[in-house]
């Protein structure tokens, strides 16, 4: 199986705009998601809906392989209706091509290769339609999240340069069309290029700043593609974009402007975003282990449960406590209105039991806050 490579199409958005964040993610571990997992499932449901509305593979084996893909822990009812979504529009597509032209060719699932522009560059186009010297790369994309737009989509392009690499002067291929098929945001939307724009843009931006990403060099640019970047919470550049953004203006000596508050408010998703990725990754580093200065691991909040609430309601009746006293509606009251009931001291007594009080989330604190330090060891807290 072909290694990740290093200039992903999936990641180009990011190492365009900032050119050593590859080099610098490089040895990090990669951590996948379950939206990626199933994004996985996902790819393998189109291209065995496709391969059988092809023809390609009979019924029997269409549906053996599904039957397995619905053993997968991440298959749910009603994903290969989303996905045939993707695989309705190809088709389609597809067809309609073929009523324009008997030579139209559809490429699934195809080994895209543009490394004449990207050191070591590749990826994997889902379909591709070819006619009339016309070149269409549908991408399937299975997230719920942001909206993906095709319109100068970086990884959609290298795709269209891969494709167009390998076809484009069997083909003669002229006009080239990229189209997202974001299904379960009913997102189906194309963008039409001439190959001389693609090829454009390969030799007089891509070419240059895929050789800076791939030495590591250029200048870490902080912007929207820091979501996907692996040092986003310890990204210098990132962290001083969030606190120097702003410039006093001097309106007034003492107090901020309203020109100054619209400008910090502007910014201030930014760094609550950065805030939250910071203080997520230094909790995760304390906890294998790492000391920042001036703070400490301790055990959060946490309430008191009641294990067994039959049992202490039992125990609480017998003792002489009337079911409409200990008795919410439908649950058992609360802990501290138990013991407004009871009396503490002899709920207590009653309740010792049946409640126990877990251990609270480790939660990272200024050194002054009263409660005591925590061992960083991570079987602590495991
Ligand atoms: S976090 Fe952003 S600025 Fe920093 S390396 Fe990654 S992409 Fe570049």
């Amino acid at each position: 199986m072909a290694k990740h490579a290093l200039l992903s199409a999936s990641s180009a958005e990011r190492w365009l705009h900032c050119t050593p964040s590859a080099r610098l993610c490089e040895k990090l571990e990669d951590t996948s998601s379950t939206y990626a997992a199933e994004g996985t499932l996902a790819h393998s449901i189109g291209e065995l809906q496709l391969k059988l509305a092809l023809k390609l593979i009979t019924k029997r084996q269409y549906n053996s392989a599904i039957k397995a893909i619905k053993d997968n822990e991440l298959y749910y009812e009603g994903m290969l209706d989303e996905v045939e979504e993707y695989t309705n529009y190809a088709i389609e597509t597809y067809n309609e091509a073929l009523s324009k032209t008997k030579d139209a060719v559809i490429f699934l699932e195809e080994r895209l290769d543009f490394s004449s522009y990207v050191p070591e560059g590749f990826g994997t186009g889902d379909c591709i339609i070819i006619a009339d010297g016309e070149l269409e790369i549908i991408d399937l994309k299975f997230g719920t999240g942001v909206e993906v737009s095709p319109i100068d989509n970086a990884q959609l392009k290298l795709y269209a340069l891969g494709a167009y690499e390998k076809y484009g002067f069997i083909y003669g291929i002229e006009k080239i069309t990229l189209t997202i098929a974001q299904v379960r945001k009913n997102n189906i939307s194309s963008w039409t290029i001439t190959a001389s724009m693609l090829e454009e843009w390969a030799e007089n931006e891509l070419k240059e700043k895929a050789e800076l990403a791939y030495a590591g060099k250029g200048e870490q640019t902080p912007g929207a593609w820091c979501t996907f970047c692996k040092i986003k919470a310890n990204c210098r550049a990132r962290a001083e974009a969030s606190l120097n953004f702003y410039n006093s203006h001097n309106e007034d000596p003492h107090l901020l402007g309203i020109a100054e508050i619209a400008e910090i408010l502007g910014q201030a998703d930014v760094i609550e975003k950065w805030a939250k990725e910071i203080k997520l990754y230094a909790l995760d580093e304390a906890l294998k282990g790492t000391k920042y200065p001036g703070w400490k691991l301790v055990a959060g909040r946490s309430n008191r449960v009641i294990n067994d609430e039959d049992a202490l309601a039992n125990v609480l009746v017998e003792t002489g406590y009337t079911e409409d006293k200990i008795y919410k509606p439908k649950t058992l009251e609360g802990i501290t209105n138990l013991e407004k009931v009871v009396g503490k001291k002899r709920f207590t007594e009653l309740s010792v039991e049946f409640i126990s009080k877990p251990p609270g989330k480790p939660t990272l604190v200024p050194e002054s806050d009263k409660r005591p330090e925590l061992d960083s060891a991570e079987e602590d807290f495991f």
